[in-house]
């Protein structure tokens, strides 16, 4: 009998929950990897970076298992009829894997819950990719907190050496299943091809944690930990990472409980999942929606330069800096009332780092929908922004060079028309009560 540890959004064999339990079992372990054609079959780019990333991860696991004698287990395929097949070939004593909180892992593992429960083999679930998820984190009448502040405060109040420990998944190293498989897919034999491009390093930048209160809103300085690929795909341990920062700095740390904090959202408030605002009186705002400026703003050609800066930053390297988030998405819904949710979809096919819980997070953030949103009359004024975080314009020279050319475009709308536009429109949604 074997025991086999599923990976999905959990790339590693070092302090990972479920491959612990796993080892653990006293069975042979497998490590399972499905490159999921419900997923990969409906990317457009055949030449996304993320897919390139998970390729060279799974990669490398695949090595660092072979040094242990043993193998990954890959399949390109859906993952319902991988695991009928698994079951046919193998005589699987039990399965683990980590919660994934977004809509459609959890109809999947509820699928494969189901499948393998028929067959009277147990799936075990575990919480890995953040400190505190679902209940753990409520107020004092038991309720879900919607609002950041005292949500950091409960959760700062919470936390302990328990909850920070990493599992010491390596001293039992020896029970991987020993054995080989039959390999990982090229990118090409599943359509996708590799640029060659770098990602982020994987090592927790101290340096730059301990310099991160005084630099981060700075999208010049580059002074920021980038590990957001890495959370997303779990190449870092969250324990790991937030115990480098309750040494370094409680300002990045707060970082990290707003991802924790919008994990929970979605946990408790499940109509976001389904294209909903958090805050339904938001959904009756009357979006211009003009394709023709949602394109400008998508190539970064509003005329607004820290706006088309962040977004060609993010067209040609698949990261934009959270300040330039902000300014970006509160430019598209409100100075051009366009409908957040296609930002949301457009950051979605962009980021690297794209996470439907803090993407979704921070749009509603910005359009002001959303749990702990700013009030709708505060819109960004993308000139004052770029002032004050740019004040040398070296972000915006930087991915708009021809700034100071007769080809920049002159900017799409007037700041104060938009601004008084945008808060009478908003007005009109929300004072229907
Ligand atoms: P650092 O500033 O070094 O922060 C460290 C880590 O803390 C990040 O890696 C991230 O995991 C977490 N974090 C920081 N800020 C936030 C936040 N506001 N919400 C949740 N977690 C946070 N982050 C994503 O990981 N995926 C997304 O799809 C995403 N979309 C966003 C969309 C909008 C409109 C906005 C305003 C923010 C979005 N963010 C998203 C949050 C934030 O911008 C990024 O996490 C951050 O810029 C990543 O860079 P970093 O790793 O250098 O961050």
């Amino acid at each position: 009998k074997i025991t086999i540890c599923w990976l999905r959004r959990d790339l590693r064999l070092q302090d990972q929950a479920a491959l612990y339990h796993a080892l653990r079992s006293g069975h042979p372990v497998v490590v399972l990897f499905i490159f999921d054609r419900e997923i990969l079959d409906d990317l457009d780019d055949r030449r996304d970076r993320r897919v390139e990333f998970i390729h060279q991860t799974v990669t490398q696991l695949q090595t660092a298992l072979q040094q242990h004698g043993s193998d990954l287990l890959v399949y390109y395929d859906r993952p319902l009829p991988v695991w009928k097949q698994l079951l046919q070939q193998y005589n699987i004593a039990q399965v683990h894997i980590n919660h994934d909180y977004e809509q459609y892992a959890i109809d999947r593992d509820a699928a494969v819950r189901t499948l393998l429960e028929s067959q009277d083999i147990p799936l075990y679930s575990y919480k890995d990719q953040c400190i505190f998820d679902r209940d753990e984190v409520l107020s004092k009448a038991g309720k879900p907190y919607s609002v950041f502040t005292p949500y950091s405060k409960a959760w700062k109040a919470k936390v302990n050496d328990f909850y920070l420990r990493s599992y010491p998944t390596e001293k039992y190293f020896k029970q991987f299943y020993q054995g080989s498989f039959s390999g990982v897919p090229t990118l090409e034999s599943m359509n996708f091809e590799a640029l060659g491009k770098p990602f982020p390093a994987q090592e927790i930048p101290v340096a730059t944690i301990e310099t991160y209160a005084e630099k981060r809103d700075y999208p010049a300085l580059e002074a920021t930990s980038r590990m957001s690929i890495h959370l997303r795909f779990g190449t870092v341990s969250i324990r790991e990472l937030a115990r480098k920062a309750q040494e370094l700095s409680p300002t990045y740390l707060n970082e990290l409980i707003w991802r924790d904090f919008y994990f929970q959202v979605l946990y408790h408030f499940p109509h976001i999942n389904t294209g909903h605002a958090f805050r339904k009186e938001y959904d009756r705002i009357q979006w211009r929606n003009n394709e023709a400026e949602f394109e400008a703003w998508c190539q970064g050609r509003t005329g607004y330069p820290l706006v088309d800066a962040g977004m060609r930053q993010m067209n040609e390297t698949g990261f934009m800096h959270n300040r330039i988030r902000m300014v970006t998405a509160s430019f598209l819904a409100k100075h051009l009332l366009i409908d957040w949710r296609w930002g949301e979809a457009y950051f979605a096919k962009k980021l690297l780092d794209y996470d439907f819980s803090a993407n979704n997070g921070g749009w509603q953030w910005a359009a002001g929908s959303g749990c702990d949103a700013s009030p709708y009359f505060r819109v960004f004024n993308p000139a004052l922004q770029a002032k004050k975080f740019d004040p040398k314009g070296q972000y915006v020279k930087k991915w708009v060079p021809e700034i100071d050319q007769v080809d920049y475009p002159d900017p799409i709308v007037e700041h104060e028309t938009a601004r008084e536009r945008a808060i009478q429109t908003y007005r009109r949604a929300v004072k229907k009560d």
